[in-house]
């Protein structure tokens, strides 16, 4: 059955070809029912200004592209088509010509798993933790208290959710009252790297989709709020060959391999620079803060919340098949294919370089005063992978060039505005 039967069969209205840009934003544009399949073969034109955020006015967008320039186009990954009602989505790969887009972190991230794949080297299992919270008029939408079981009776919100990421093959580990009022946490299933971005995408559609069915707002900002606790998107990675968890290693005391370590030592080193890609927002440096289990400090640690990189413990039995790090900067508002293809190549060069870690940090990081504290705002940050030639190389100079082009005009932007905050404190000097 063709793609356009499958969802007439459904009565669904749109096809949304879906990407997120350079900014994060999920943007897309949308077929008619009637025409999907002829627009799925030919794909949809799309002007390259649309990779990036264009704040005040849409003449002078604030990457490298303007309305001169010729179209890319949207070709669909089937593999990702997700039902809305009375809409579907698919997301969808950006192509310049017949070749993938320089500047598209989606098919950045196949290329990168692609060669993996052809040298026989790994395969890249990931998955995510996804926090967020329900809000109504800017506030939290309940008053659920952590871990509270209460707040998941007659929680029509949260099991209208389930039900949909359920129907999409989205399969939930953990579902948590987290720490803040109103604040939820989903935990994914591992998948293959691409698919466990792609759900990153799918979740906050439908988490956005449902809690407007009830008049509230899924809000995925890092800090929404002051004084309560932010909403990390920590990520899960392990490397494995066939059904061999190459990261497993029973002998260790932390029953990691010298690949792991290795993997460690990578991140580790171009831990500065990747934090630009993790944390990729002005708001994002109000979530990392001393003492909110989110990371300030450049180090990694046996199931310690309080490192960037946590080495989880497993009690599960599983012979070491669930043995991953979990990365703990990044927080939902990243682009999931640039951050996966980043940490990826970040972990390589730890490999082909044999890079080692030193020892684990046990104790609480956030008072180690002789540990490197990690970028404290975006600036600092996008200064870093400047700086960090080796890891950009890696990954692509030009799609890196347009992203800090992009970021920086977003940190500009806040740089000259005056807060509320500002206001008060100053008015009377
Ligand atoms: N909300 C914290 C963060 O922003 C994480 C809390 C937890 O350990 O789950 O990263
Ligand atoms: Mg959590
Ligand atoms: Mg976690």
């Amino acid at each position: 059955m063709t793609i356009e039967q499958t969802l007439k069969d459904k009565n669904i209205e749109f096809l949304h070809f879906t990407w997120v840009g350079l900014d994060g934003y999920i943007r897309s544009k949308s077929a008619y029912v009637d025409n999907v399949d002829e627009m799925i073969k030919s794909g949809i034109g799309l002007t390259k200004a649309m990779m990036s955020f264009t704040p005040m006015d849409t003449i002078s967008p604030y990457g490298s592209f303007g309305p001169q320039d010729e179209d890319v186009f949207l070709i669909p990954d089937i593999s990702s088509l997700t039902i809305i009602p009375p809409s579907a989505l698919v997301l969808s790969y950006l192509y310049e010509k017949s070749k993938p887009w320089i500047y598209d972190p989606k098919s950045l991230l196949k290329k990168v798993l692609d060669k993996l794949d052809d040298e026989n080297k790994f395969r890249v299992l990931s998955s995510f933790e996804i926090e967020f919270y329900l809000t109504k008029d800017k506030k939290p939408y309940d008053d659920a208290r952590c871990f509270d079981p209460v707040a998941f009776y007659n929680n029509s919100i949260i099991s209208d959710i389930t039900k949909n990421l359920n129907l999409n093959g989205i399969d939930i580990l953990r579902v948590i009252k987290e720490y803040g009022p109103g604040q939820y946490e989903f935990d994914i299933l591992h998948k293959d790297a691409m698919r466990s971005a792609d759900e990153v995408i799918i979740f906050k559609q439908i988490a956005k989709y449902v809690a407007s069915k009830y008049g509230v707002e899924a809000n995925f900002m890092p800090k929404p709020f002051n004084n309560i606790a932010g909403s990390g998107l920590h990520l899960n990675l392990s490397l494995w060959k066939d059904d061999k968890n190459l990261f497993y290693d029973p002998n260790d005391s932390l029953g990691l391999s010298e690949l792991a370590y290795n993997f460690i030592g990578g991140i580790l080193e171009h831990a500065k620079a990747l934090t630009a890609i993790s944390a990729p927002t002005v708001n994002s440096y109000r979530r990392l803060v001393p003492g909110s289990w989110a990371p300030t400090k450049i180090t990694y640690g046996d199931n310690n919340k309080s490192a960037m990189l946590r080495i989880p413990t497993s009690y599960s039995g599983t012979y070491g098949k669930d043995k991953r790090i979990e990365y703990r900067v990044p927080d939902p508002t990243v682009n999931p294919y640039l951050l996966l293809a980043s940490v990826i190549q970040a972990g390589l060069d730890g490999i082909e370089r044999g890079l080692r870690p030193g020892n684990p940090v046990n104790e609480n990081a956030y008072f180690r005063k002789d540990i490197d504290d990690l970028p404290r705002n975006l600036r600092e940050s996008i200064n870093e992978l400047k700086r960090d030639t080796k890891l950009v190389e890696r990954i692509g100079k030009e799609i890196i060039d347009e992203f800090i082009k992009v970021k920086l005009a977003e940190v500009e932007m806040f740089e000259s505005y005056v807060t509320d905050l500002e206001y008060d404190i100053y008015k009377k000097m």
